[in-house]
């Protein structure tokens, strides 16, 4: 058994050095205001051990990461049939790309790039009354606070510049892979990625991930074994951007980052864990928060092969 808290806290004096480094995201406005001096980390285990290292108490926006949780409620309602829309490959472009799009008329590449996950909101638009609300309690419940809200000087600040998202968004509608009203469906992803939680919470709400799908906080069945595997094949192949190979070759795990410098990963079988650091790199990855997840992986020897 690993000395979880002692590994942490050996991460956490390798990674601060590098929290200086790169810059923090501001083509979002209101995502420029953050503390760019921010490092937080947890890890949460699937007999439900919590450890955590930094400033754990402060709250950020989860951005992208937030497009695992609208994948998943949309595959706990289509199931298969949702692939019919979007696509399971990477995508080699940047995450907000349109020229693909037009490529590969209206199919977006994966569920991580934005137009795959806008086009996901669509699909749950279609199947939940209230999606906002829901998505708020499906966080709330599996990160075992009742509380969370989202931001919404951020989320307002998002659905201001939204131009590029929304003409994603168009353009999948004038390929007939999109049903319903552009700006309500941009509404909902945009306050899905202005969702706050601190870095246990984070852990917490994707410890499923690494538990065949059953969340221990909510005590729920989210997806199904198979499911879970296959959701985590899609995150290691596409779910850090333009870097997902990189992060393959230095982490090793699935995992999915977020332009406020979260990222999430996943040890299946054994933990999840998320960090935060807001500034990023050239691509768009927190470069701290990836220095502290190749450490932990160097540290624990970890290999999923
Ligand atoms: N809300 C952001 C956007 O749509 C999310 C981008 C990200 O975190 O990758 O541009």
């Amino acid at each position: 058994m690993y000395q979880y808290q002692s590994l942490l806290e050996c991460i956490e004096a390798h990674s601060r050095p590098f929290v200086a480094q790169g810059a923090v995201a501001n083509y979002i406005p209101a995502l420029a205001e953050v503390d760019p001096d921010r490092f937080s980390m947890a890890l949460v285990t699937v007999d439900g051990q919590v450890f955590s290292i930094g400033d754990t108490h402060t709250r950020f926006t989860i951005q992208s990461v937030s497009k695992v949780m609208t994948l998943t409620l949309a595959l706990q309602r289509y199931g298969e049939s949702l692939w019919e829309r979007v696509g399971k490959e990477p995508s080699g472009t940047a995450f907000n790309s349109i020229t693909q799009l037009e490529f590969e008329k209206g199919i977006p590449r994966n569920p991580f790039i934005n137009a795959g996950a806008i086009v996901t909101c669509d699909a749950l638009y279609s199947r939940v009354s209230a999606p906002i609300h829901s998505m708020l309690e499906a966080f709330r419940t599996q990160s075992a606070n009742a509380k969370v809200i989202i931001d919404k000087k951020v989320a307002a600040s998002e659905y201001e510049h939204r131009h590029r998202n929304a003409a994603l968004a168009h353009l999948m509608k004038s390929f007939g892979n999109f049903d319903n009203h552009v700006e309500e469906v941009l509404k909902a992803y945009f306050s899905y990625c202005a969702i706050e939680l601190n870095v246990i919470e984070l852990a917490k709400a994707y410890s499923y991930l690494s538990n065949h799908g059953f969340c221990q906080y909510s005590n729920q069945q989210l997806l199904s074994s198979r499911q879970t595997k296959q959701l985590n094949s899609l995150l290691f192949t596409s779910g850090l951007y333009d870097a997902a190979g990189d992060f393959a070759y230095r982490v090793g795990m699935p995992g999915k980052s977020g332009v406020s410098g979260a990222i999430i990963a996943v040890a299946p079988g054994r933990f999840t864990v998320a960090v935060q650091s807001p500034r990023l790199d050239k691509i768009g990855n927190s470069v701290a928060g990836i220095e502290a997840l190749a450490k932990l992986s160097e540290l624990i020897d970890f290999n999923a092969f």
